[in-house]
Order: structure tokens, then C-alpha cells, then sequence
């Protein structure tokens, strides 16, 4: 799981406090965190969705989309925690949409404060906490197998076999009930002229597999220094500034009554706000952050 930097939370807890939920979400959408975030993920992820695997010759932001596990819909207290959040292709964030994959259903209580860590109240594969290939496989990235409640569960939330569905005409919960042991019998009847062997097509993906794994690691060094610098500049920005910026958001978005408080809280600098983790207040005009480490 990826982690946020200090620097980082504290800028979040100063914009949490001072702008509303909705206006926190749309300032953490355009911000350097979620952005610098995502770059981490596809890191971690090794440049491959969270849910279909499939591997993307980009670390363009615009290219990914920052998934939330738990949907913004119902956990809109999970929008900005790391461990809800990974990267996925546009067809598996689209195709997942707002649904609900918190266990068990219906929602015992929307307002859960600790995000879930067990595997078990999910009911797909969790991209941090499960481990995807116990729960399915795949030939080419086209056709997914599961033996699994839960692997079946994201093929079908996720439209993982949506090409070979598409292409082969057939019906999409049809599939999704036989993939579990009859899935080239049916495929075999069903596309004219027949697919290639299970076992041929096998071959071709685990060659493609290695092609991949070659591309990945070139894009993954120079990722790899994007990241650092990104990561310098987040420890350099101070709590006092993002307060400042949290003020300015507010501003922008015709938040007068924030605006102000925001304002009065930069103001009363030095005294410490609740929400730094801090223990003493720190010196007139001093950074109120720890020093960054490096
Ligand atoms: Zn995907």
C-alpha cells in the first residue's frame, strides 16, 4: 500500500478543516497529492491495472484513474485514504462505476470511521490486501478465470471478459456463470471460426507477459526519478502554506464565510492548530512541520 508523506497530511488536515466535503474532494482531485499519488501506485502496481492486471505503456496521470475501493458515493470519509485508493484502467473504474463492494450488504453502517482491513468484507479481490492471482487467471488479458466467489465477483463487476463476450456475441451472464469450469467449451460453439487452443493462446500470453515485464521495469526507473522529485517538492511545502492555499480555494470557489476563518487561522499564527502534528508551537516565521527527513 502506498503511503502519503507528512508533508502531505498535513496539508490535507489543514484544507479537511477548512473547506467543505465536497469542496475538500474537488481540491484534492486537482492537487499535487492525488497526482503525486498516483505516480506511487503505478509504481507499486508495476504499471498495471488494480483489477483487470492489464499492464499500460504510460505513467501519463491523465492516462490512469485513481480508483477509490470504497466508492466516493457511499464513503465519501474514504476519498483521500491510501489504503481505499489505487490505480485502474478506464474500463475497470467505468465499468465498476459507484458499486458497492463492502461486505456484508446491505451497508450496516455508511459512516464507518476505520476503513476495513479484512479481506473478507470485501466482495472482490482488494487491490492491497488480497492477492489478485489467488483469485483469478487469465489468458491474454482477454479471456479471465476464477474458482472463486470473489474472483468471479470482479469479472463480472469489472467486465473483465467484455472482449471475448463482445466479439463472440454472447451473453454477458452466461459467461460470467460458466467461466468457472466451461468457458472454452461454450467460447468453442459460440465464435465462428473457433479461437485458438487454450494452451496455444497460454504460450502467447506468457510471452507477452515477458515482453511486458521488460517495458515495465525502462518505465519504471525513470518513474522511479519523477517520484523523487515530486516527492522533494511536497516536503518543502509547510502546513502554514497549504492553510494559505486551503484559504484561496475557498476564495475561488465564492467561500466567503471559509475564506474568512481560514484567514483568522493563518492569523493566529504562531498558536498550533488541533489538526498539526505537533507538540509545542513553533517560532515566529518558522516552518510548523517537522524537517523533512532527507
Ligand atoms: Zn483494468
Amino acid at each position: 500500500m502506498i503511503e502519503l508523506l507528512q508533508s502531505e497530511l498535513a496539508e490535507i488536515a489543514a484544507v479537511r478543516i477548512a473547506v467543505s466535503e465536497s469542496n475538500f474532494n474537488s481540491w484534492f482531485d486537482k492537487s499535487g497529492i492525488k497526482a503525486r499519488f498516483k505516480k506511487a501506485c503505478m509504481q507499486q502496481q508495476r504499471l498495471r491495472c488494480c483489477y483487470c492486471r492489464k499492464f499500460k505503456d504510460t505513467t501519463n496521470n491523465n492516462e490512469w484513474d485513481l480508483e477509490h475501493v470504497l466508492c466516493e458515493q457511499w464513503y465519501p470519509q474514504f476519498f483521500a485514504t491510501p489504503g481505499n485508493l489505487a490505480v485502474a484502467c478506464k474500463q475497470c473504474n467505468i465499468a465498476k462505476n459507484q458499486a458497492d463492494v463492502l461486505l456484508p450488504q446491505p451497508r450496516p453502517d455508511p459512516r464507518l470511521e476505520e476503513l476495513p482491513i479484512e479481506s473478507h468484507r470485501y466482495s472482490i479481490p482488494h487491490p492491497w490486501i488480497d492477492d489478485w492471482d489467488a483469485f483469478l487467471s487469465h489468458v491474454n488479458y482477454q479471456v479471465y478465470r476464477s474458482d472463486s466467489e470473489k474472483g468471479l465477483a470482479l469479472i463480472k463487476l469489472c467486465k473483465l471478459n467484455k472482449i471475448a463476450v463482445e466479439e463472440g456475441g454472447l451473453n454477458y451472464d452466461t459467461v460470467a456463470a460458466a467461466v468457472k469450469t466451461e468457458f472454452f467449451e461454450l467460447v468453442d460453439n459460440a465464435i465462428d471460426p473457433p479461437p485458438l487452443d487454450a494452451e496455444v493462446l497460454e504460450r502467447v500470453a506468457r510471452l507477452t507477459d515477458n515482453l511486458q515485464e521488460l517495458q515495465v521495469d525502462a518505465r519504471l526507473r525513470a518513474l522511479g526519478r519523477t517520484l523523487a522529485t515530486l516527492a522533494r517538492g511536497a516536503a518543502k511545502r509547510t502546513a502554514e502554506q497549504a492553510v494559505i492555499e486551503a484559504g484561496r480555494i475557498a476564495c475561488n470557489e465564492g467561500l466567503a464565510e471559509v475564506s474568512a476563518s481560514v484567514t483568522n487561522l493563518v492569523q493566529a499564527q504562531p498558536e498550533p492548530i488541533d489538526a498539526y502534528p505537533l507538540a509545542a508551537p513553533p517560532a515566529q516565521g518558522a516552518s510548523i512541520l517537522p524537517e523533512p527527513s532527507s
